[in-house]
């Protein structure tokens, strides 16, 4: 059972309900993050209200009954109205926010307002919001604004450019340590990573499972020396770049706890396919 309809997430699980209030101060809140994880980025589409709401509902369907777990990330201008009861494998996420709480920032949206309105996960520090701007300090201000209002972090990184050397390991390092700086060994368990190298990102091909595998063991590496080693052994760590119904398995056999998927979010029978095939996996 699982009402989040109205900012207020009760959910049960086998044995206890957890009550979470809706100005993310969240307590209780649990959400089991031990399946695969599949985020539908829907980026600045769909342009009505009617297509958003008829694409929701068909991930609604598409995620009913799968064992993965399903973050869909709609233009904040539509969160307010996917209201109504979800299945409770199926969560909304922000695709951005303020480093401020509150106050005279015109334009831009607080942590606490998503999670007024039943937001449970945030991306931060996509390559498209740091293109326009956003530096590692300013990702780090505003994983720990998230962290602070009770949500979930899918924070993102990414290399621009992979060159042999592995010198683009110093990148995906730099990333992690400036944007995790502060964040405690508590609090890291609420983060999850998105990598996504930039070439892939809408782009007409995805990285290799390979070199997923690679450079996710890193990164895992990464946050076990900023942390201890079982928190980095245990980090979350999702795949994100040109992610297809077709691609999509060959990510979760080579590790990905999870994909980040852009454009093929935006076909609910594609994205029904992807999650169905994390299903089997989580
Ligand atoms: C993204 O938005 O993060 C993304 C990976 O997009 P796409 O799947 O379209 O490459």
């Amino acid at each position: 059972m699982d009402d989040k309809s109205i900012g207020i997430t009760v959910q049960q699980t086998e044995n206890s309900f957890w009550l979470a209030d809706f100005f993310g101060i969240i307590e209780g809140m649990k959400i089991n993050l031990n399946k695969k994880i599949i985020v539908a980025n829907w980026k600045m589409n769909p342009l009505s209200k009617p297509s958003a709401l008829a694409l929701y509902q068909g991930l609604l369907e598409k995620a009913k009954g799968q064992k993965s777990l399903t973050i869909v990330c709609p233009p904040a201008v539509w969160l307010g109205f996917l209201t109504g009861s979800r299945p409770t494998n199926l969560y909304l996420g922000g695709q951005n926010c303020s480093e401020i709480k509150e106050g005279a920032v015109t334009g831009e949206i607080s942590a606490w307002q998503l999670a007024s309105v039943g937001v449970d996960f945030c991306l931060v520090g996509h390559s498209e919001t740091r293109r326009r701007g956003e530096d590692d300090l300013l990702i780090n201000q505003k994983v720990k604004t998230l962290l602070k209002a009770g949500l979930m972090v899918l924070f993102c990184i990414g290399e621009k450019e992979r060159d042999r050397e592995g010198k683009y390991l110093e990148e995906i390092k730099k990333q992690l340590s400036i944007g995790l700086k502060g964040v405690s060994k508590k609090d890291i368990s609420r983060v999850i990573i998105c990598y996504e190298p930039l070439f892939a990102i809408g782009g007409k091909r995805a990285d290799t499972p390979e070199e997923f595998t690679h450079s996710s063991l890193f990164i895992k590496k990464t946050i076990g020396q900023l942390y201890k080693a079982k928190i980095g052994q245990e980090a979350k760590v999702l795949y994100g770049g040109s992610v297809n119904k077709n691609n999509a398995e060959d990510f979760l056999i080579a590790g990905a706890d999870g994909l980040l998927v852009g454009r093929e979010s935006l076909k609910s029978s594609a994205f029904g396919q992807i999650i169905a095939k994390a299903g089997k996996y989580s």
